[in-house]
């Protein structure tokens, strides 16, 4: 029977609705495997191109003797600048920011034809410390706001650079969306005295049929309430509220859970086209006891229609515990701590 579920932050109702669906299994396209060759000539991101982008912002590693493994540049398309003061103007009812921002591409893997799942652990956790040495260095200029960390893979996932990358965008403003979040946790806080996102793991690591793998620091799960098939939560088991807390140990073990994540998503689902981002707390908010950060990765299986531009209302056609149950019996290498309760 469909059923209607209510998103524990914010509040928006999905309509599960399995009998439009079936399987999670007829999901996966049966798409050719695509041929990806490991240098292209013409790629600004490959080897040899380094004079195609922007100075670096950051290298891993920094000594340039050393061939690079990550490299963060500005964006050369960049959506905001740093070349301007984010003055604020109001006149009648239109308000409106110089566009102050910092824009910047985070150079995966040398590697053409890498995507995440086929990085290996230490890779990742390379990528993780280029994401937080960013996040840490912009989150202190007093003009930043909020900084948001993101991939897309795939033309479905808003992205034709075939290159490995990662976005990095820090605005002068918080969005609604990100402040909505935030004071309904705040709200949840106040009401309850405790985090409502370490008592939503918790009551899900109770239950296990949403889990899909446990490590030290980390679990992966389907949310209760998902609104996209195979949409996959990371949550860190301690309570931080920003990226920027995580510890050097905490980093390598992410690197295990989000890797055997894509490499399950790769498998099991054929490799999907995805997005993942870091959702964190603003500047403002570091430290906070009520806000919570995670990785959400979305995997682009099926299309926003009408429906959910009309209502604000999504639909998922897969029962979130049989996503669960199914991503937790893919098998991939080097899985380390995966399996619900292990
Ligand atoms: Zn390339
Ligand atoms: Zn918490």
């Amino acid at each position: 029977m469909p059923e209607l579920r209510q998103n524990f932050v914010t509040k928006e109702w999905v309509i599960i609705a399995t009998e439009r669906a079936k399987r999670p299994e007829d999901l996966v396209a049966h798409r050719e495997a695509k041929v990806v060759p490991t240098f292209v000539e013409s790629c600004p991101f490959c080897p040899g191109n380094e004079a195609k982008t922007p100075p670096e912002a950051l290298r891993i590693p920094v000594d340039a003797k050393d061939p690079w493994q990550v490299r963060v540049v500005p964006n050369k398309f960049a959506a905001l600048s740093r070349e301007v003061q984010p003055v604020r103007h109001l006149q009648h009812l239109r308000r409106r920011i110089e566009g102050f921002g910092v824009h910047d591409v985070i150079i995966e893997t040398p590697d053409h034809s890498h995507t995440t799942a086929l990085l290996s652990e230490a890779h990742v956790a390379n990528v993780l410390r280029a994401y937080k040495s960013r996040h840490d260095a912009l989150s202190h200029d007093p003009r930043i706001a909020h900084v948001t960390i993101f991939k897309n893979h795939g033309v479905d996932a808003g992205t034709s650079l075939e290159h490995p990358h990662s976005q990095l965008i820090a605005t002068p403003v918080i969005s609604t969306q990100v402040r909505q979040r935030l004071q309904e946790a705040l709200r949840h806080y106040d009401d309850v005295g405790e985090c409502m996102f370490c008592h939503m793991v918790h009551g899900e690591l109770e239950e296990q049929t949403r889990i899909v793998l446990k490590t030290e620091h980390f679990v992966a799960l389907e949310l209760f309430a998902s609104a996209a098939p195979f949409s996959t939560h990371i949550y860190p088991l301690r309570h931080m509220a920003s990226f920027g807390d995580i510890s050097a140990v905490e980093i390598v073990d992410l690197a295990r859970v989000l890797r055997t994540i894509m490499a399950k998503i790769y498998v099991g689902l054929n490799n999907p086209d995805f997005n993942y981002t870091i959702r964190t707390a603003p500047s403002e908010s570091v430290g906070v006891k009520y806000f919570h950060w995670y990785v959400s990765v979305i995997p682009r299986l099926t299309r926003v229609a009408g429906f959910e531009l009309g209502s604000g209302m999504f639909i998922n056609t897969v029962l979130p515990e049989a996503a669960a149950e199914f991503l937790r019996n893919v098998k991939v290498e080097s899985a380390a701590g995966a399996g619900a309760g292990s």
